[in-house]
């Protein structure tokens, strides 16, 4: 690996974290083991541990953690490593590894668009404080390297499937030059707690998408936290109750109502640097389908 790709993921971390400081954030640290983690809304092979009379199950994302941190400080972020048991058909994307971190950040009765005025700023900012550092290196392997300017276009998910069709995510991916937000996404492609909009059918929710192709960089959206709402959302998904239960607990003592995403390290410097794939842009990548270092 090219030492520079080091050098650009360890400063893109350090402004990140610079960044949300300077907005009033605290950094936690990163919870590994829970017997409460993220459902995903597609499948991976468990990877849980068995402990006692119970199981822990590695951190597939920190969603519900973030939530009760809430209770205790306002802005929150987390460099969270997350492991997710990807299946073999995925080893190809590019953008999947079985180990990766997401910047994963939260704040308290935040919108969705406080989110992604956020997270323009955010990525703004992190470019910039790359290219004084690392310009020549980054254009030297991206000609397309260039600032992005705020604020970042709003597609919505069902006029684009509508005028595109179902492959229009990869389709406007490769059209745009620059990154874009895709909102409003529809219920059944979603996990149960991001929040439902008034129509009953899209989510205040949002994906970030890379241009040139590189495809999806960010998830995140406004949350459910009434008990009532979270039932019947879980109902949606024909979630057994039972398993729920240390989250239910929870949200029946109260949760903060609540916005944030998560944004993948690997893939946003894979896109800074044009890489191949998302395994070139960390040590000890490991793909879907295979045992690595
Ligand atoms: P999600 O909320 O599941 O979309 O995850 C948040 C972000 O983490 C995504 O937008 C990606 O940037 C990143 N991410 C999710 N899954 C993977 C994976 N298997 N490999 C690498 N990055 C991932
Ligand atoms: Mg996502």
């Amino acid at each position: 690996m090219k030492k520079e790709v080091l050098e650009v993921q360890s400063e893109a971390i350090f402004r990140m974290g610079e960044f949300l400081r300077n907005e009033g954030f605290v950094e936690l640290l990163p919870v590994i083991i829970s017997p409460l983690t993220d459902p995903l809304n597609h499948s991976v092979y468990d990877a849980k541990i068995p402990y006692g009379n119970g199981y822990y199950s590695l951190t597939k994302s920190m969603i519900f953690h973030k939530q009760l941190a809430l209770r205790e400080y306002p802005k929150i972020f987390i460099f969270s490593p997350n492991v997710r048991l990807e299946t073999e058909d995925k080893k190809h994307t590019g953008r999947h590894l079985i180990e990766f971190v997401q910047l994963d950040l939260e704040v308290k009765d935040a919108t969705r668009e406080d989110i992604l005025d956020l997270v323009e700023r955010l990525l703004v900012y992190t470019m910039q404080k790359l290219e004084e550092k690392f310009g020549a290196f980054i254009k030297s392997v991206n000609p397309n390297f260039h600032i992005p300017k705020t604020p970042f276009e709003r597609v919505k998910y069902l006029e684009a499937k509508e005028k595109l069709g179902s492959d229009f995510e990869l389709l406007l991916s490769k059209e745009k030059g620059d990154p874009f937000f895709l909102i409003d996404i529809p219920i059944e492609e979603r996990e149960f707690y991001d929040r439902l909009s008034d129509d009953g059918k899209t989510l205040v929710d949002m994906d970030l998408i890379y241009p040139y192709g590189f495809g999806e960089g960010m998830s995140g959206g406004e949350r459910e936290y009434e008990l009532d709402r979270i039932i019947m959302r879980m109902k949606y998904k024909n979630m057994n109750l039972e398993d729920w239960k240390w989250y239910l607990e929870e949200v029946k003592k109260g949760i903060p109502k609540s916005a944030g995403c998560g944004i993948g390290i690997e893939r946003f410097v894979r896109f800074v640097l044009n890489l191949p794939s998302v395994k070139d842009s960390r040590l000890f990548a490991k793909l879907p389908g295979e045992i690595a270092l």
